[in-house]
């Protein structure tokens, strides 16, 4: 397994192995690797010829404020997995290597970008749509993966691949959840166990709100705070928003027909945990 430290090492990989007639599946990452990106790997070492995974703490999705220093770091705990899984190229760089003195292109996607996720953290989806772009256009892959962990990401990067004719088409993974319903996700480290304890019932309110639609419920609102409701008998739980949305457009619903997704966010002391739930309801036959 190769590990590529400079863009252009990875932009000649690259060009080398489709040279060669290989594909390249791609699956990008911030490290501190789970079983949620495991699923990620796996999908691409079975669709592709070749896997590259990225590892890489953009610091231009974080605010001033997140947790950019402290965000988790294992680079050979990484490599293992990867080598484990069959990757063949991890792709590292540094943070000066992506971003060289005199950078200013910053790329939005400003819709998608506007509510839930793009509220709470003002800049952050132009920090991963900037990055994202990079990626595409030095990986050049055939397939790259994304979690459905990160809803809200994963519509800005497909409407941003197909604005900007990025290369290779985009898949997105079902969420990887622990026993308890809680999705994977590298902060859940900074969990305490009391708090650990209390995350699934952002899980839970998510449940309660994909039931009741399928029991036949239709009005956003009442279905938001049936959620709302789920969430405060967890009273370490505050939280940020519970939403019922378009999954293309991810406004808000007020009455929903056919396909809906369930948002939600939360918050245990400093951590925010997201979480969603598509749900389409079936025409009776
Ligand atoms: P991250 O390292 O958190 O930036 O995540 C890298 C990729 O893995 C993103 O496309 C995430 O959506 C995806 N991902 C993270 N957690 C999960 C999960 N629990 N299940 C599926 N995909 C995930």
């Amino acid at each position: 397994m190769k590990l590529i430290r400079t863009t252009s090492a990875m932009a000649d990989w690259s060009r080398r192995l489709h040279r060669e007639g290989v594909t390249i599946g791609f699956v990008p990452t911030m490290g501190a690797l789970h079983e949620g990106h495991r699923a990620l790997i796996r999908a691409a070492r079975l669709a592709c010829d070749a896997v590259v995974v990225s590892i890489f703490v953009n610091p231009t999705q974080f605010g001033p404020t997140e947790d950019l220093a402290k965000y988790p770091r294992q680079l050979r705990l990484d490599r293992a997995l990867c080598a484990k899984e069959g990757v063949d190229a991890i792709f590292a760089p540094t943070a000066g290597a992506m971003y060289q003195p005199g950078f200013q292109t910053i790329v939005s996607v400003p819709t998608l970008a506007r509510l839930w996720e793009g509220e709470a953290r003002p800049h952050h989806f132009q920090g991963v749509a900037t990055v994202v772009a990079k990626l595409l256009s030095l990986v050049q892959p055939d397939i790259s993966w994304f979690g459905q962990k990160d809803f809200q990401q994963a519509a800005l990067v497909r409407q941003l691949a197909k604005d900007l004719n990025l290369p290779g088409t985009l898949r997105v993974h079902p969420t990887v959840r622990e026993r308890d319903g809680l999705a994977l996700s590298s902060r859940n480290v900074y969990l305490s166990a009391q708090q650990r304890e209390a995350a699934p019932v952002l899980y839970r309110a998510l449940q309660a709100g994909a039931a009741a639609i399928r029991g036949g419920e239709r009005r956003g609102a009442f279905i938001q705070r049936l959620m709302a409701h789920v969430v405060k008998t967890e009273r370490s739980v505050t939280p940020e928003y519970l939403a019922v949305c378009d999954p293309s457009t991810l406004e808000p619903l007020q009455t929903i027909q056919r396909h809906a997704v369930l948002l939600g966010a939360v918050g245990l002391g400093t951590v925010r945990l997201l979480d969603n739930m598509p749900v389409t309801i079936r025409p009776k036959s």
